[in-house]
């Protein structure tokens, strides 16, 4: 019996099908697998496919060659031939009864004539579940199906094989924990919980994209929680491990794992917004002084933005990525250094500081908030609106996005008479602080400025030059 939700991979001018039959006709046996398989059951379809084969990868290449649109080899020494069609992306697979990642002592692969080994060698039940085409009829020899409707991950060999062969499947679990909303199987977590250090051989790399995954699932909190409780967040990200530890025993404060889980959960699924809420309090352990009034975190957000940049470096993440965290993390605190109201200028500069990332920092700021003190939360979310308002407002008036000066560093270089260099880039650092300051003015006014500098400096009076 095949269900209902799977009836739509049996239609006969689709993917499936169409691949099925070129197999069949090749005489391999072929089954759609994985994830693909997995979300189908869960009605959570998705159009990019992996499909599992006994045609070798040289053999898969030359079955789907007419049909596809393109094929992509990167994957192959591992036995994964990419298809494209139609603008998706399907993975076909040998079957493989080991696979050792390029990150562990011997990378290879071997494969294997017969689907129940390949399962086996898969992470978890859930993604061990076939569906054998173009004959349609589901093979499950581990007890996938009832998993999946139990919502339990489980291995399906010995949890200890299966992650000393990869530790990056412990990894994986807390990845689906966080997008499925699964629990681990208790024999399962037990396993990892005494294996957690063998994710040090892992790379960064592997690491990191799991570590996304997670990130950006809908509430990745429980799973973040499972981490440290594991002890597997130590090889990842110790500084998370740490926050458990920064409690305020005088005000009581939440510790500040807790806080830092829920601002997490609270923010929108964008990975940078959400690293940077998972990161924003790291500097508070080692800035943590207690005084009178109880424990004080001075200038966490400028040592928290320094551990973030290098945690995320460590982790190999794009340039890009560690300077907008890293940014967010920086600034978290800024919109509360202004209880007195704000200047233009404080509003034209935070606007400056914050860049293209401005929407994410407002953003951040407001999941900041997880006090009990509902006075309080009502408050600095005020001071947020207006914030906000403010900006909308001066938005109106002066092109708040660019905030140049009204002359650039050609018309200083000739007014001044001096080539390109550092001489030029201070010049136009006072003359934006002064846009920043006192809002547009005009090129005269900037002139008289420059001017100035320049006697300052002892150059001689630019304007009785010609
Ligand atoms: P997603 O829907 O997020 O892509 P997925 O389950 O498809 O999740 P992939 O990383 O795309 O995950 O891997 C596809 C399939 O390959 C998995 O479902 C699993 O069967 C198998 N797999 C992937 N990585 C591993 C691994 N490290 N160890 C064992 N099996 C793995
Ligand atoms: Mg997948």
């Amino acid at each position: 019996m095949i269900p209902q939700r799977l009836s739509w991979l049996l239609q006969p001018d689709g993917v499936p099908m169409q691949l099925a039959g070129l197999f069949s006709e090749a005489g391999h046996a072929f089954y759609l697998v994985g994830g693909s398989m997995r979300d189908a059951l869960l009605n959570r379809p998705h159009f990019d496919l992996d499909f599992t084969t006994d045609a070798t990868p040289a053999d898969i290449k030359m079955i789907v060659g007419d049909w596809a649109d393109a094929v992509f080899t990167v994957g192959e020494a591992f036995g994964t031939i990419g298809v494209v069609r139609d603008g998706h992306t399907h993975e076909v697979t040998t079957f493989r009864s080991e696979v050792y990642r390029p990150d562990s002592r011997k990378p290879y692969v071997v494969f294997s004539d017969d689907l129940e080994t390949d399962l086996s060698r898969r992470d978890f039940t859930v993604n061990s579940i076939a569906l054998r085409l173009p004959d349609p009829e589901v093979v499950d020899p581990f007890g996938g199906l009832g998993d999946l409707s139990a919502g339990v991950l489980r291995t399906p060999l010995a949890p200890e094989i299966s992650f000393s062969d990869d530790p990056l499947r412990m990894l994986r679990l807390f990845r689906f924990m966080a997008g499925l909303g699964f629990d681990p199987d208790p024999a399962t977590l037990e396993a990892l919980i005494g294996m957690a250090d063998r994710l040090s051989i892992v790379s960064a790399e592997r690491l990191r994209d799991e570590l996304s995954k997670l990130m950006t699932a809908p509430a990745p909190g429980r799973a973040l929680m499972g981490l440290v409780r594991t002890g597997l967040a130590d090889q990842i990200i110790p500084e998370l491990t740490e926050l458990e530890m920064a409690q305020d025993p005088v005000h009581r404060h939440k510790d500040v794992l807790a806080h830092t889980i829920a601002v997490v959960d609270k923010t929108d699924a964008r990975l940078e917004l959400r690293l940077a809420a998972l990161l924003h309090d790291i500097g508070k352990p080692a800035t943590r002084q207690f005084s009178e009034a109880g424990a004080t975190f001075h200038h966490h957000e400028v040592v928290g933005a320094r551990m973030a940049r290098q945690r995320l470096r460590e982790l190999r993440y794009p340039k890009r990525v560690v300077d907008d965290v890293t940014q967010l993390v920086f600034l978290h605190l800024r919109p509360h250094t202004f209880k007195m109201g704000w200047t233009d200028s404080a509003v034209r500069r935070y606007v400056r500081d914050a860049g293209h990332l401005l929407e994410d920092l407002n953003q951040l700021v407001r999941c900041d908030v997880t006090t009990g003190n509902r006075a309080r939360a009502r408050e600095i979310q005020h001071g947020i609106d207006e914030l906000e308002e403010r900006i909308a407002l001066l938005r109106e008036k002066e092109h708040l996005d660019s905030l140049r000066p009204p002359i650039n560093g050609n018309d200083v270089m000739s007014f001044l008479g001096i080539p390109p260099g550092p001489q030029v880039g201070e010049v136009m650092d006072l003359l934006t602080e002064h846009r920043i300051e006192e809002g547009p003015y005009e090129p005269a006014e900037a002139y008289r400025l420059v001017r100035e500098w320049a006697l300052q400096q002892g150059m001689g009076d630019p304007g009785e030059r010609s």
